[in-house]
């Protein structure tokens, strides 16, 4: 078969995927036959990846209805290959194609689950996922057994741009039109900070939400530490922080009682070259920064290092009592929301960490206990979380929050529900409400301050939490009340 013909010749396959001299994107490659030499038409498809956050190295013409796709692999670091994010244009009305995206770095996928691609277009500007049925994922022996996934598109509208991604992209560009936006709102209970630069002298922005009495140097302060992005691929984690900063600086009447008690501190994009450059991994310099937390460097992990100053500093202050330091991510075999948190010598102290994942279980419909975890494994040395949590004491809770990157099962059902952009924001508002009730628990917000400030549905949602007692490890499972409210 000609198809079969064609592979064979383009193949140059090796160990690292094929693509180890791709080093940059795609740009306005129009794929025609092999040996054509005629005039552009319509229907030899134009892919682009030169944009924020795109990625596509290499596109081979297989036949007129099939191409090989190869990810361009993180910068300075090929062993990472699984963030895409292209454009394609030029096409025929009708026009069916079947993509094969061929060197993914990794095996294990929530493709095999039924997660599928995003698409958009010009006229269509909302980012929607293909139907499941429509991709297939499976070992491939045209090139060397690697997984592939491919799927089938029907293009319908000839002026269209279309774009596919790996997941919802959240690019630095839009971050920053979202904190400018939020600075033009002159609140006092925000204040935004440049904390330092990227490698490529690009802002690493903090966030500091709490009442404006709150920053009086002779106060004490309780301080939640949220960080997000150090892997620039887990578009969904800068979801969650929106979700997060959306709910601290409203008008929601818990917003406001947290804003009185609680310093938030939120660092939304820890690694902004690599999510600017459609990385999936790593930073500019190819480094995975969430395993340099012991001795980042200041020239090569600058924001890294900016970062924990900070928190080093915070901690040396007597008056700041850093409570809940949280580093968000998504993963990409898990369903749900889930956390990972630290192993503690005393049991006490393991049942108080344990307190805010099931109380958060409570609020969210996606979130999932049952996949929480409480671990040390030598990998995961060099996190956020775990160095943090041996520089922190044992009042300090330090967790990783993963969302998954395709979907949640609610309790009871067994047919995933695919996250949307709407539904990642949804569990940052939960995450963010989720600390009132802590505080609540723990007695260190008085519950008489809320009468009158809290609305009945408050009221309703927080009868849920009888019987949960932090430290005594007398605590209820997995189940969700009935009636529970989502933010
Ligand atoms: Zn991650």
């Amino acid at each position: 078969m000609m198809e079969e013909n064609s592979r064979e010749h383009l193949d140059t396959d090796n160990e690292a995927g094929g693509e180890d001299a791709l080093v940059g994107n795609v740009n306005k490659l129009m794929v025609t036959p092999p040996g054509y030499t005629g005039p552009p038409k319509k229907g030899y498809i134009i892919f682009d990846a030169c944009f924020e956050s795109g990625n596509l190295g290499r596109v081979d013409y297989i036949s007129e209805f099939e191409f090989d796709l190869f990810i361009r692999p993180d910068t300075c670091n090929p062993r990472f290959r699984v963030w895409f994010n292209f454009t394609v244009e030029n096409v025929r009305e009708t026009q069916r194609v079947i993509f094969n995206i061929v060197n993914f770095s990794k095996t294990k996928s929530l493709y095999r689950d039924g997660m599928s691609p995003v698409v958009k277009s010009t006229s269509r500007p909302k980012w929607q996922r293909l139907p499941a049925k429509n991709v297939y994922y499976y070992r491939c022996p045209d090139h060397r057994r690697n997984y592939v996934m491919s799927f089938a598109f029907c293009f319908d509208r000839e002026d269209d741009v279309y774009q596919f991604a790996y997941c919802y992209p959240y690019t630095y560009s839009r971050l920053q039109h979202y904190l400018a936006s939020l600075e033009r709102r002159n609140l006092d209970y925000l204040q935004r900070e440049q904390l330092g630069l990227s490698v490529q002298q690009r802002r690493l922005d903090l966030l500091t939400i709490t009442n404006p009495a709150c920053l009086n140097p002779e106060r004490e302060k309780r301080v939640v530490f949220l960080t997000a992005r150090v892997h620039p691929g887990e578009s969904p984690a800068s979801f969650i922080c929106h979700g997060v900063i959306d709910f601290l600086v409203s008008q929601h009447p818990i917003a406001q009682v947290l804003r009185d008690h609680v310093t938030f501190k939120i660092v939304p994009m820890l690694n902004p070259d690599g999510v600017y450059l459609g990385n999936y991994r790593c930073s500019l310099m190819g480094f995975d920064l969430n395993r340099h937390w012991q001795d980042p460097s200041p020239w090569a992990h600058p924001t890294l290092h900016a970062v924990k100053q900070l928190i080093v500093q915070m901690n040396q202050d007597p008056k700041v009592s850093l409570e809940f330091y949280i580093d968000v991510h998504a993963h990409s075999t898990m369903m749900n929301g889930f956390m990972y948190g630290n192993v503690f010598e005393e049991e006490e102290i393991g049942q108080r960490q344990a307190v805010f994942p099931r109380l958060l279980c409570q609020n969210a419909p996606d979130f999932s206990l049952s996949s929480t975890s409480f671990n040390r494994d030598v990998v995961k040395a060099g996190t956020g979380r775990r160095f943090l949590g041996g520089l922190l004491d044992d009042t300090s809770y330090c967790y990783t929050l993963e969302v998954s990157f395709y979907s949640y099962l609610t309790a009871g059902s067994t047919s995933p529900v695919p996250y949307t952009e709407d539904g990642y924001i949804r569990l940052g508002r939960n995450v963010a409400r989720t600390f009132l009730d802590y505080y609540k628990l723990n007695n260190l917000i008085d519950e008489s301050k809320l009468t009158g400030h809290i609305n009945s549905s408050f009221d309703s949602s927080s009868t849920s939490h009888q019987g949960i007692k932090a430290g005594n490890g007398k605590v209820k499972g997995d189940r969700k009340p009935h009636g529970v409210r989502d933010y």
